[in-house]
């Protein structure tokens, strides 16, 4: 971090200021100039909460941070993208993970349907709900184990990994032991408590998703409690933010994709679903997904739209899935083509 002092501050006030870096555990590397003394400080601790104990310092006009606040997540710690495995299927790696399934997990016909939907077209994750946040106490809330029990034997019937929303400490365990991804809500995303737990209490790949009015850097800062806390297999799903648009029901923040790959060396993926709230959007936005070098896309689908029990009109017809499959075919190619060749590349 870089610390400047007032004009004119005084020989005492630098000297407590450098103290109180090295109370910190931070070293001071360098003190600069004579009229405005910058004063460059480097470690391993907390950097934010350091910044915010200097500022108050009297004769300290402002400090900075030279890196970024989380670590292990970022690419300055770990330069070689992140590949996360999920049994024989993965994310972040040499192809373009499709997580398909309905919002909810509602019935056991329901659910086995979909899971067959999803593997005939070629995914390799089934989603659905059996915790569910509903933003109303009134809306169906899930069905609980049972959805665990009926998403886990749908997808073993299909060769298919499932994943899965945790939304209490309690749970943790429970659910890990039906899924293979546990996903974190975007409503969760700053549940410390929770992202501490699924980093300690288990090694279960997590996809978490960013929270509708998270900054990237919470969103980063949120990933770096898990991996702090012992599980480094994570992979992050823009999910879209709240915004002034009401158009869509969220919007989609396609900028969220190349941003975090220039920071972090996790996985990223789109959630083109949720980001709009409307299924006639969603073909286009998968689109977008592969061209923008995002890992992966995750859909909601249901046998019945119409009498889906949550997030019917984002939910794409098993045809309309099908099709959309295999139009966005030639774009994963090019997809594939280009991971290889940035793969030849040395960094
Ligand atoms: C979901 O994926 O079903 C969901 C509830 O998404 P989000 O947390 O992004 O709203
Ligand atoms: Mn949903």
């Amino acid at each position: 971090m870089i610390i400047s002092m007032k004009p004119g501050a005084t020989r005492e006030q630098v000297d407590r200021v450098c103290n109180r870096i090295q109370e910190m555990d931070f070293a001071v590397r360098s003190i600069q100039g004579d009229e405005r003394v910058v004063i460059a400080a480097v470690g391993l601790g907390d950097v934010t909460h350091a910044i915010e104990v200097l500022r108050s310092v009297e004769g300290v006009e402002n400090g900075v941070p030279i890196s970024a606040p989380y670590k292990l997540v970022s690419k300055q710690v770990k330069s070689d993208r992140t590949v996360v495995q999920a049994g024989d299927a993965s994310i972040g790696g040499d192809e373009f993970a499709i997580i398909a399934g309905p919002c909810s997990v509602e019935t056991e016909g329901q659910i086995m349907a979909c899971a067959e939907a999803v593997a005939t077209a070629g995914g390799r994750f089934l989603r659905g709900g059996a915790y569910k946040p509903r933003t109303s106490p009134y809306s169906f809330q899930g069905l609980e184990e049972e959805g665990l029990r009926l998403l886990r034997k749908a997808g073993d019937s299909h060769g298919l990994k499932v994943v899965t929303e945790v939304m209490t400490v309690t749970n943790v365990q429970l659910v890990a032991d039906y899924a293979d991804v546990l996903q974190i809500g975007a409503r969760n995303v700053q549940n410390f408590p929770l992202l501490k737990e699924v980093g300690a209490a288990t090694s279960c790949p997590v996809m978490l998703k960013r929270g509708q009015s998270a900054t990237i850097e919470e969103f980063l800062l949120s990933a770096e409690y898990i991996v702090t806390n012992g599980n480094p297999n994570v992979f992050l799903c823009e999910r879209g933010i709240r915004t002034f648009e009401s158009a869509t029901r969220n919007t989609l923040d396609i900028n969220a994709v190349p941003v975090l790959n220039q920071l972090t060396h996790l996985p990223v993926i789109l959630d083109p679903a949720h980001a709009t709230g409307k299924r006639a959007l969603i073909p286009p936005l998968m689109r977008a997904a592969v061209a923008v070098g995002a890992d992966g896309a995750m859909v909601e689908i249901h046998p019945d739209p119409e009498r889906a029990w949550s997030d019917g009109a984002q939910s794409m017809t098993f045809s309309s899935f099908g099709e959309m499959m295999r139009e966005i075919e030639p774009y994963v190619e090019l997809w594939k083509a280009t991971r290889l060749q940035a793969a030849c590349v040395p960094a």
